[in-house]
């Protein structure tokens, strides 16, 4: 039997962001075309090379993208929605950048969460006929070769590009046979130029299935398997669906996870595997941080290598790496103890060819490193997880008294008007920020800067004559890195940043060790602000759930102990700020709904203990304490009744991407406390007219009693300009003071 490693995909962004840089100078039109296409190209052949000297086998290309790889077979395939060809159907970059980002007066591509990852991928509209328009897999395979490389090109499979597209027109049934055409074409001209294996990832395997949709697979491949060149069906995220019949496709190869769950370990016991086809060994992790167990890990391959007999095995990572950092080594002012637990991109490709080389010889060298992980244990945050009654998970009223008490501290008017947190960060508070870093500046200057942000914030919120205040969140460079800071448990990287969207990258930090809060993280903010006006200002705190699905966390213990630690120390600060005088505290959780498992019989259990936690943040507090929450970017329909579980006493949602859905979910599922579904779209610099917001107010009111209905944006407005927000703000209060008027009278 051969062994091999083989490698699924590798991060784009080049290990000190190169990409990002050339992206943004492109889009600012400070680089040119041919400097991006020549970044872009120096980081392909790095990660190439990479692979290579790492020992691995078979390395992926047609991986890497400019902006997305969803975006690139759209493109490929010639799905270029109409508004995008007007000039023609062409795969140039400014169609490119164009579909991934708009224009004027032309919306982009919807964009959304990468399966369960927080990765976003950009959404293909079916409006036309397919048809070839460009091979990048084929480009992309020359230069590798050029380089020595051998190349195994990836495409996304016809499965899940099609069940994650968009109809706009065209049905997916009706596009099915021309789409096919086009991947065989592609594939046709890969098998003449020599390519021996495309790997086709099929991630959309491991959702729930129906048997229509196993069909069409079983349909797809059988007309893919005749082209003479081998496919690997490379599935992750999860056990697939259908397992016998997924590994009994007219493929050469079948790619596994065995990392994630312990799903397709149980079925490929129950139900074996096909003897003459090559096993994808998913066996380290693309999705989190920690080094591999490596006997561990080799056992483990020995065993499926045992059970399945197949022709061949590849031994490789559970997912691309795209969802890693690049490398540990650039991590030098972590302590050496803490870097020799963890492996990103780079680490994980050396796991790869140890545990292949391991196998092959059929033995471990003594000197392969075996998972030990000390963590530093807080007993005493153990005991208080333990310790957790149901009362801690409730609180003592029921919201039917609460919004009357909280109504009469408050005093609010009807529709009150608010904000979801931050405010512009401008380049002086960002420069700020890095001069502090750097020791520039002391912390006193540093504070005294953040105050006079707030203070001129405060001021802007009054003058407006919005009702409920915040701060600004001047103080923070991120809303989770920020607490990540202040508590312990909880490691930040300096340069351990992932692809989130296009040029977009975040640094989730990793918990480690047990999560404590050694000091108030919010107080001294908030209560200054608060000490500038006598109109209510909020506390701010990102949530449990929140910190938890944007970090990497440890794994051994279970993610809702993790969760229910950081949510016990966020419930000290919500206790703390109440003492402080504060009388209304917003505790967002706009990650909710992205930790949700990808099958439904998985989700309860995750409801459950989101919930918990989140309620363990609150539950002990007044009554007459408001709390706020807020979420963003997703559909929520299907979680309706476990955000209402939460128990906040308001919360406000992003609604204006998809905001008819939202509105009419509300027809069906009868909601009852404060609700604000957002008027103003944050994500474009637009000011929104007052008729404007008025509509989405009236339509909002035609599910919902003006007594809940709150007025508020979208989101944070951090990332705009005063300039923008100013104006925007200014119509949302006249707005909601219209809606008073028109309304209020009748209440
Ligand atoms: N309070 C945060 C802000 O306003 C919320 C951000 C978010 O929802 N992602 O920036
Ligand atoms: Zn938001």
């Amino acid at each position: 039997m051969d062994i091999w490693s083989s490698n699924l995909g590798y991060p784009r962004m080049g290990a000190k962001r190169e990409l990002k840089k050339a992206l943004e100078g492109y889009w600012q039109r400070k680089v040119s075309q041919e400097e991006l296409e020549n970044t872009a190209l120096m980081l392909q052949r790095q990660n190439w090379q990479t692979q290579k000297e790492a020992g691995i086998d078979f390395i992926p290309v047609g991986d890497f993208s400019l902006y997305d790889h969803m975006l690139d077979m759209a493109v490929m395939l010639g799905l270029i929605p109409a508004r995008f060809r007007k000039d023609g159907l062409k795969a140039d970059l400014d169609t490119y950048f164009t579909m991934a980002r708009g224009a004027k007066d032309i919306p982009p591509l919807e964009m959304t969460k990468w399966f369960d990852t927080n990765y976003h991928y950009l959404v293909p509209e079916l409006d036309t006929k397919p048809s070839l328009l460009v091979n990048w897999a084929l480009e992309k395979s020359k230069l590798a070769k050029e380089l020595g490389i051998n190349p195994k090109p990836v495409l996304v499979g016809p499965y899940t590009f099609l069940k994650l597209s968009k109809e706009a027109g065209v049905s997916r049934k009706e596009i099915l046979s021309d789409l096919l055409s086009v991947y065989k074409e592609i594939l046709n001209q890969l098998a003449k130029e020599g390519i021996e294996w495309v790997q086709m990832d099929e991630p959309a395997l491991v959702l729930d299935m129906e048997e229509e949709e196993i069909k069409q697979v079983e349909d797809i491949y059988k007309q893919l398997s005749t082209l003479g060149l081998n496919i690997v069906l490379q599935t992750y995220f999860g056990g697939v669906s259908f397992y016998e019949r997924v590994v009994s496709l007219p493929v050469q190869a079948i790619g596994l996870d065995f990392v994630r769950t312990e799903e397709n370990l149980e079925n490929l016991k129950k139900f074996g595997f096909p003897q003459d086809k090559i096993l994808g060994i998913g066996l380290v992790n693309g999705r989190n941080v920690w080094r591999t167990d490596i006997k561990k890990a080799f056992n483990l391959a020995k065993e499926i290598i045992e059970t399945a007999k197949p022709k061949g095995v590849f031994i490789q990572p559970s997912c691309s790496l795209l969802h890693l950092p690049v490398t540990v080594s650039l991590e030098t002012q972590l302590p050496e103890e803490i870097r020799n637990i963890l492996a990103f991109a780079q680490e994980r490709l050396a796991e790869v060819a140890l545990l292949t080389k391991a196998l092959k010889e059929d033995q471990l060298s003594p000197d392969a490193f075996t998972h030990e992980v000390e963590v530093h244990a807080l007993p005493e945050v153990k005991e208080r997880v333990k310790k957790l009654k149901e009362e801690d998970f409730r609180r003592v009223d029921p919201y039917e008294v609460r919004v009357q008490r909280q109504q009469a501290v408050l005093n609010l008017p009807l529709f009150p008007t608010t904000t979801i947190g931050s405010f512009p960060q401008t380049k002086d508070v960002r420069q700020m920020r890095a001069k502090f870093r750097r020791g520039e500046i002391s912390e006193a200057e540093y504070e005294q800067f953040i105050r006079e942000k707030m203070a001129f914030c405060i001021g802007v919120q009054e003058g407006l004559g919005l009702d409920v205040l915040v701060h600004g969140e001047f103080e923070r460079s991120d809303m989770v890195e920020y607490f990540a800071q202040k508590m312990t448990g909880f490691i930040v990287t300096k340069h351990g940043w992932v692809q989130s969207y296009g040029s977009r990258c975040v640094r989730p930090p990793i918990i480690y060790a047990d999560v404590s809060r050694p000091a108030p993280m919010t107080v001294k903010e908030i209560t200054y602000a608060q000490s500038l006006t006598k109109k209510p200002v909020k506390g701010m705190l990102t949530g449990p759930v929140t910190i938890l699905n944007w970090s990497f966390v440890r794994e051994d213990i279970p993610r809702s102990e993790v969760a229910y630690q950081i949510a016990l120390a966020l419930r000290d600060e919500v206790l703390d700020l109440e003492k402080a005088g504060i009388k209304i505290i917003q505790i967002d959780e706009p990650a909710v709904r992205e930790g949700l498992p990808l099958k439904k019989k998985d989700r309860p259990a995750y409801l459950d203990w989101a919930v918990k936690a989140f309620r363990l943040t609150h539950a002990k507090v007044k009554a007459e304490t408001q709390i706020h929450t807020h979420m963003c970017y997703a559909e929520f329909q299907d979680i309706i009744e476990a955000i209402d579980a939460m128990d906040a006493d308001v919360i406000s949602i992003e609604c204006s991407r998809s905001q008819g859905d939202i509105i009419s979910s509300f027809e069906e599922y009868h909601y009852k406390k404060g609700i604000g579904l957002g008027v103003y779209d944050i994500h474009s610099p637009r000011v929104p007219s007052v008729e404007e917001m008025l509509a989405i107010l009236r339509r909002c009111l035609k599910v919902l009693s003006p007594k809940q209905l709150w007025v508020n944006p979208d989101c944070g407005l951090k990332t705009r300009q005063w300039e923008e927000v100013i104006p925007s703000l200014q119509n949302m209060v006249t707005a909601a003071k219209k809606l008073r008027e028109e309304i209020g009278s009748r209440t």
